[in-house]
């Protein structure tokens, strides 16, 4: 993990409640961070979180974040502040991972304004926002992760709002590696394939039709899992890849090749 001293590096991780945010934090904290996750509205999920790394000896902790309310970002800012001195004895963050999100299944025809403007606050409008409130409290020589997906590489019918989003958090990427530069701070996007969580109502987990036809166009012949995706993060985020910036990374198994 990417630390700017010798202590234990913390990380940030919107979403980290439940699926793949979870699985980070579990990663991040058995490669020695300390962890600070957010949830929205899954409470007991992120306490339990906690406890499993508070249990292995690691440090973390839970803030509640709804990232699509762009005025709550100040405040929450504030309180990530007040989390790193009280639990870490930190000023600031080494490490954010921009998690956080949700799925709409919708035709191009059928989607509602209602659907964009949600997929919009919560994917590209609060990951652009939460960056730049949070920029003060990430230290010089840090590391931002986004995440992406591989639906804004392929297209898959049903996900246009959605990939659109994804697509501008892929270019937003690269002018933060761009401008953060000068600071040290590195800047790259995870794109995961088909990954089996909750998200978009656990369609992929649950769909045995859909999670079939997935795995038949996955070179590797299967689904993602939480883990595949965790892992990547603990490797992404370590010492030994800091000179990756700026860059789409793609982890699908090997999804429509
Ligand atoms: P998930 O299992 O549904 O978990 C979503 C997480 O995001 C939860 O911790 C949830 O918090 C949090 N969240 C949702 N809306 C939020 C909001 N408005 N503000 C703050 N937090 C919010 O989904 P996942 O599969 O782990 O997805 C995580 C990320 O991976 C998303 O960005 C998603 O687009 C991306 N992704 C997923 C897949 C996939 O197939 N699963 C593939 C590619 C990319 P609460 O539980 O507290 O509500």
């Amino acid at each position: 993990m990417s630390s700017t001293s010798k202590r234990s590096p913390v990380a940030l991780i919107t979403g980290g409640s439940r699926g793949l945010g979870r699985s980070m934090a579990l990663h991040l904290a058995d490669h020695g961070a300390g962890v600070v996750i957010t949830y929205r509205g899954a409470a007991a999920e992120a306490a339990d979180v906690v406890k499993q790394i508070e249990e292995k000896g690691g440090k973390a902790a839970a803030l509640a974040l709804d990232v699509g309310d762009i005025r709550s970002l100040d405040a929450f800012a504030g309180a990530v502040k007040a989390e790193l001195a009280g639990r870490f004895g930190r000023d600031q963050l080494d490490c954010l991972v921009n998690n956080a999100g949700i799925g709409v299944h919708a035709s191009f025809a059928e989607t509602t304004e209602e659907q964009f403007d949600a997929l919009m606050n919560v994917h590209l409008k609060g990951t652009f926002f939460l960056t730049q409130k949070l920029l003060p409290l990430i230290a010089d020589g840090g590391r931002i992760l986004n995440i992406s997906s591989g639906l804004a590489r392929f297209t898959f019918a049903g996900y246009a709002a959605y990939a659109t989003m994804k697509g501008g958090v892929e270019v937003l990427t690269r002018y933060l590696a761009k401008e953060l530069g000068p600071r040290k701070i590195t800047v790259n996007v995870l794109a995961p394939g088909a990954i089996e969580t909750d998200f978009g109502g656990g369609a992929v987990r649950d769909n045995a039709e859909l999670n079939r036809m997935i795995a038949g166009q996955t070179a590797l012949g299967r689904v993602g899992l939480p883990d595949d995706i965790g892992g990547v993060v603990a490797l992404l985020l370590a010492p030994e890849s800091g000179w990756i910036n700026g860059q789409r990374i793609e982890a699908s198994g090997g999804m429509f090749l």
